[in-house]
C-alpha cells in the first residue's frame, strides 16, 4: 500500500542541532477523536532543545521524533466520531496538552495536573515541525481571522502558561503591583500583557536595554536592567521598600531567592520553570515572617485557553514573533534559540 507522505524535520538520536533532519516521513493515520491539520507555522519552545538534547525523553526514547508543540494551520480532516464540528478549511491553534481525562485531577477540572499520563504534543508524541499534524479535534481553537499563522504558532504555551500563571494561580487583582522575571521570554511577553489587561502595575527585568524597550511596547510600566543593578535592590528602591504584590517567576537559580526578597508581606510568587537552574537557596525567614505565597503553575487548561480566545480577536492579546525560519532550517533555528538573542517567539515556516 502506499503510504502518504509529507516533508518533516525528525531526530533519531539525542544530540545538538545537528541531530535535526529534513526528510521525507509519513502523514500521521487519524485514530478516533482526532483531526489532520495542515501546518502552515510551528512555533520553537524551550523544551524542544531539552527534549532534543536528551535532557528529558518523553517519547520513550521511539525514534524518529518529531517536535512542536504550538502550529498554526488548516483542518483537512475531522475522524467522524469525534464530536467535533469544526469543519475542514478553519484557521486554528490548539491546547497542546494531551491528559487521559478520567483520573481524579482530569475529572476536577486540573487537567494540567493528569495524574496518570500527562503528555504533550511534540513532547510525548510526534509533534508539529511536518507539513501535517495530528491533534485531538475538541483541543483545536478557530483563529480570529486577523491573526497570522505564525501568529497562531507564537500563541498557545506563551500566553497559556502565563494567562494560568497569573489569572488562575496567583488571582491578580486590578492595581497590585507585578514583577515579570526575564522580559524576553515568550512566557513573559505574555505576562506583561495579561497583567496589564488585568489592571496591574508592571515591573519587568531583562539583560538587554533594547529587549527592555520592547518590554515597555508591550506596556510594561518600569524595566530594570539587572546587568546594570541589583533587581532585588533596585524593586525596594522603586517601591518605597515594600516591594511587589505578585512575582512571575520561571528562571530559577539565583532568581529565585531574590525574587522572594522582592515581594511585599502577604506577596504571591508563581513559578512555572527553572531555565538557568532547578536548584534554587531560599531563605525561610521571608517566608513565614512576611506569610508568603509560593504558588506551583504548570502549563494551561483548556478553559484558560478558550478565555483568551476574545482578547486575541479584539487585539488586546499580541503574539510576539522574534524571527521566522523555513522548515528545512530547524537546526539553524535551534542554534538561534540557544544563544538566548531572541525576543520572542522563534518561529519555523512550512510550506507546501
Ligand atoms: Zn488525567
Amino acid at each position: 500500500m502506499n503510504e502518504k507522505t509529507m516533508k518533516a524535520v525528525v531526530f533519531n538520536r539525542y544530540g545538538g542541532p545537528e541531530v535535526l533532519e529534513y526528510v521525507d516521513h509519513p502523514v500521521p493515520r487519524l485514530e478516533a477523536g482526532e483531526a489532520l491539520v495542515k501546518v502552515h507555522a510551528v512555533a520553537l519552545n524551550g523544551y524542544d532543545l531539552m527534549a532534543r538534547s536528551g535532557r528529558y525523553k518523553p517519547n520513550k526514547g521511539v525514534f524518529p521524533h518529531i517536535l512542536g508543540g504550538d502550529f498554526g494551520g488548516e483542518v483537512i480532516e475531522v475522524e467522524p466520531s469525534s464530536g467535533c464540528d469544526i469543519a475542514p478549511g478553519t484557521r486554528v491553534t490548539s491546547w497542546w496538552i494531551l491528559p487521559c481525562g478520567d483520573c481524579e485531577q482530569c475529572m476536577a477540572g486540573h487537567h494540567n495536573r493528569c495524574a496518570r499520563n500527562y503528555r504533550y504534543l511534540g513532547a510525548h508524541v510526534p509533534g508539529a515541525y511536518a507539513q501535517y499534524v495530528k491533534h485531538p479535534a475538541l483541543q483545536l481553537l478557530p483563529l480570529p481571522d486577523n491573526v497570522s499563522y505564525e501568529e497562531a504558532a507564537a500563541f498557545p504555551n506563551a500566553f497559556g502558561t502565563a494567562w494560568h500563571m497569573l489569572v488562575e494561580r496567583a488571582r491578580l487583582r486590578p492595581g497590585e503591583t507585578v514583577l515579570v522575571n526575564s522580559a524576553s521570554a515568550g512566557v513573559s511577553m505574555a505576562a506583561i500583557q495579561i497583567a496589564k489587561l488585568n489592571g496591574a502595575y508592571v515591573y519587568t527585568t531583562s539583560s538587554a536595554d533594547w529587549k527592555l524597550e520592547k518590554a515597555r511596547e508591550l506596556g510594561a510600566d518600569e524595566v530594570i536592567n539587572y546587568n546594570d543593578v541589583d533587581f532585588q535592590e533596585e524593586i525596594m528602591k522603586r517601591t518605597g521598600k515594600r516591594g511587589v504584590d505578585v512575582v512571575v517567576e520561571h528562571v530559577g537559580g539565583d532568581f529565585l531567592d531574590k525574587s522572594i526578597r522582592s515581594l511585599t508581606r502577604g506577596g504571591r510568587l508563581v513559578t512555572v520553570g527553572g531555565t538557568a537552574s532547578y536548584e534554587c537557596t531560599i531563605q525561610v525567614n521571608y517566608i513565614f515572617h512576611k506569610e508568603l505565597q509560593i504558588i506551583g503553575s504548570n502549563s494551561a487548561t483548556l478553559r484558560d485557553m478558550e478565555a483568551m480566545m476574545p482578547l486575541l480577536a479584539s487585539g488586546a492579546l499580541k503574539p510576539v514573533i522574534d524571527r521566522v525560519f523555513p522548515l528545512d532550517e530547524a537546526a539553524d533555528a535551534h542554534r538561534y534559540l540557544e544563544e538566548g538573542k531572541q525576543s520572542g517567539k522563534v518561529i519555523l515556516r512550512i510550506e507546501h
